[in-house]
Parts: C-alpha cells; sequence; structure tokens
C-alpha cells in the first residue's frame, strides 16, 4: 500500500519493511562487532522503540541483557517549561556497557535527557542505535549516536513503531505526512 489515512490525514509510503529488515541486520552486525566478549545492556525507549527494538535483537548473537523505560514530560509549574521524567530506567549501570534503542531522533532533547541520567550511573560506556534520525531537527549534538537507520527529512511520519494520535503504530511499514501542495 503506497498511501493510507490514519484519523483523517493522509500518509505516503516512506521505508518499505523489507528495507528496513535489511539496514537493522546490517546493524546488528555492526553491534556484534563492536561488542564481541562484553555483555552489553540494551535500553528500549517506549512506545515507539517496542518493534525496532524486537526485530534488533532476534539479529543480535552477542550475550546480553534487555530492558525499557519510559519517558513522560508534563509541563512544569514555574518558569521551567517542560519536565521530563523515566520510568523504569536500571540502577545498576555502573560499570556497564550501555546501549540506547530508539525510533526517532528528533530535537534530540529526548534522548540526551536521557542519556544525562545514564551518565549518572557511570557507566563503562554508552551509544545510541536509532532506526530514523531527522538531522535536520537536531538542536543538540549527541556524541553517543553511533547506529544510525535511515537519515530522514524533516516530516512526520509514522508506522513500525511510531504513532499519529496513537493509532498507526502496527504498520509494517514506515510512512510520511504527505504535505499539501497548495495551487
Ligand atoms: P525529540 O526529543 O528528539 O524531539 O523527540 C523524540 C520523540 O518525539 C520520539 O521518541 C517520538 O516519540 C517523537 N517524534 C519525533 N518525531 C516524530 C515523528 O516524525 N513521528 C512520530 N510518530 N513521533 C515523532
Amino acid at each position: 500500500m503506497n498511501k493510507i489515512q490514519i484519523a483523517g490525514k493522509e500518509f505516503e509510503i516512506l521505508l518499505e519493511n523489507d528495507q528496513i529488515s535489511k539496514r537493522t541486520r546490517l546493524i546488528a552486525i555492526q553491534i556484534d562487532v563492536d561488542y564481541e566478549s562484553r555483555c552489553p545492556v540494551f535500553i528500549g525507549v517506549l512506545n515507539g522503540g517496542f518493534i525496532f527494538m524486537a526485530d534488533l535483537l532476534k539479529e543480535i548473537n552477542v550475550s546480553c541483557e534487555v530492558g525499557f523505560i519510559k519517558v513522560s514530560s508534563y509541563v512544569g509549574t514555574e518558569s521551567t517549561g517542560k519536565v521530563k521524567e523515566i520510568f523504569g530506567l536500571p540502577g545498576d549501570l555502573h560499570n556497564r556497557d550501555v546501549i540506547v534503542v530508539e525510533d526517532i531522533v528528533d530535537t534530540g532533547l529526548t534522548l540526551s535527557y536521557i542519556l544525562t541520567e545514564i551518565h549518572k550511573q557511570n557507566p563503562s560506556s554508552v551509544t545510541v542505535c536509532t532506526l530514523l534520525l531527522k538531522p535536520d531537527a537536531l538542536t543538540t549534538k549527541i556524541e553517543e549516536l553511533e547506529y544510525v537507520g535511515f537519515e530522514i527529512a524533516n516530516e512526520f511520519v509514522v508506522g513500525y513503531g511510531l504513532d499519529y494520535d496513537g493509532l498507526g503504530r502496527n504498520l509494517k511499514d514506515v510512512y510520511r505526512a504527505k504535505t499539501v501542495v497548495i495551487p
């Protein structure tokens, strides 16, 4: 299906599942090489990252541990603006090799916050593996960004774990919002 509608909004195909699977296998091979004889802790970021995390982990052969975190943001009462909170972060990351698995990095603010919290535990190493990256939207440099599936334009995408208004996470492929052409 090249075009779909979700909650009245039109989307068109951007990445087919087959492309995603091939790229995921290559990333997994790279991670296997980089982490040979180590036992990394993979930390998936919910909700969007659940499908990529599962597909990636099925291709990983090194011995590893797996966990998930969820980041919530709420508006602060004073001038703090958006305050974020992480749920489920393991407390025993000291001296561990951590790999954070994300669905998409947009501005990078969520990821920066997650990384700051992880570094507080003095892990041996921290890297990030993201399926999608919007380089033009990044507002902060993220040194840990080691494994990137696809760089995409600064547009809204849905499917393969990512939602639009809570819907579309179950789609096998990734779709982008159709831009409205003004005549
Ligand atoms: P950031 O903090 O990098 O700006 O945003 C990260 C989060 O915003 C992602 O984990 C994801 O939940 C959401 N997000 C950013 N861009 C998109 C997008 O194009 N589509 C969807 N569905 N979510 C997005």
